[in-house]
């Protein structure tokens, strides 16, 4: 068995696993696909000290790392199942899909989340290429460019007032009646001259030009008119989804938005079982948040370890 087995390998679950390995403990990362959200990210440009890499090369710079330490990597292997300790101090076990069963004296839960994603022609073939889910990632490279952001809740209508003050132009699409975001951001939102606002609106397609995005077609929703919005960015916001299907009903609390819920210590609701990085209640879901939630997270676990072994 391990001491501390971490589930997934983003930027939280290397960290993790790194912090962990360096305390000399047994150490075991199994993740479905070493890198996470960091392999499909093109430029990165907010990781302190870094002043620009990309995806793939942060995801190699990452197994590098883990591979400077003792740590048993098994990539490609997908969690279905958390049965926990009977005992506190007892082994947890997380089952794969490839029928394998790993045990661990603590559990470092690290499986991210995924952008909800419109499902419109268009949004596949040009994400990174005018699709983007990240305001704090990718504002920037819109500068004084047109933008539209899809989604009126809460996250859209911040990334709208926060797009507004780096772009040209913003136009925001509500596919309801109006607005879900708090009252104080949409009167923020209101009160921004280079903002429209379109409620009612059903985005059916993104649409390119030499390999960018050059605009977006929408339904008026009330009277089924179809609009063309010319612009060179896209920014989806429309939901963060956290990876916890497979934790969904067993004995780890999750929030009512499905990510499991961590206090400042990374601790989830089962004593030994810890969560870091997207998946979880942290706010802002960001590359090096997500590293130190992963190194808190080993910390607490080696705590936990030095507290429950007698010997
Ligand atoms: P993730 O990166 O989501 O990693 C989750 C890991 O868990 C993966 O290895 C996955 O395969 C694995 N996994 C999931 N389910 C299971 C399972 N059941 N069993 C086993 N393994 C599982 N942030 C920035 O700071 N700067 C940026 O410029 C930036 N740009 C971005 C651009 C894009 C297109 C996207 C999508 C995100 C961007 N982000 C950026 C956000 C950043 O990528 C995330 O905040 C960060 O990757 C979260 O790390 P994580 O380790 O918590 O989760």
């Amino acid at each position: 068995p391990f001491e501390v087995l971490v589930i997934g390998g983003g930027p939280a679950g290397a960290s993790a696993a790194i912090y962990s390995a360096r305390k000399g403990i047994s150490t075991g990362i199994a993740a479905e696909r070493f890198g996470g959200q960091v392999a499909d990210t093109m430029g990165i440009e907010n990781l302190i000290s870094v002043p620009y890499t990309e995806g793939p090369k942060l995801v190699a710079a990452m197994e590098q790392h883990v591979n400077e330490y003792d740590v048993d990597i098994m990539n490609m292997q997908r969690a279905e199942e958390l049965i926990p300790a009977k005992e506190k101090g007892g082994l947890h076990e997380v089952r794969l899909a490839n029928g394998a069963s790993l045990k661990s004296k603590t559990i470092v839960l690290s499986t991210g989340a995924r952008w909800r994603q419109m499902g419109v022609p268009g949004e596949e073939e040009y994400r990174n290429k005018g699709v983007a889910y990240c305001p704090h990632c990718d504002g920037p490279l819109f500068k004084g460019k047109r933008v539209a952001v899809i989604g009126g809740g809460n996250s859209g209508v911040e990334a709208a007032i926060d797009l507004a003050g780096i772009v040209g132009h913003v136009t925001l699409i509500e596919f309801g009646d109006e607005m879900k975001a708090d009252e104080v951001l949409q009167r923020k939102l209101r009160s921004l001259d280079n903002v429209k606002i379109i409620t009612s609106g059903q985005t059916t397609e993104i649409v390119g030009e030499n390999g960018k995005v050059s605009g977006l077609n929408y339904t008026d929703r009330k009277t089924g008119d179809e609009h063309h919005v010319e612009l060179e960015g896209v920014f989806v916001q429309i939901g963060l989804v956290p990876n916890t299907e497979w934790l969904k009903g067993g004995p780890v609390e999750l929030s009512q938005y499905g990510e499991i819920i961590v206090n400042d210590r990374n601790e989830t609701s089962v004593p030994g079982i810890y969560a870091a990085g997207d998946v979880t209640t942290v706010p802002y879901k960001q590359i090096v948040i997500s590293m130190g939630e992963g190194s808190k997270a080993a910390l607490s676990a080696f705590d936990f370890i030095i507290r429950n072994s007698a010997e």
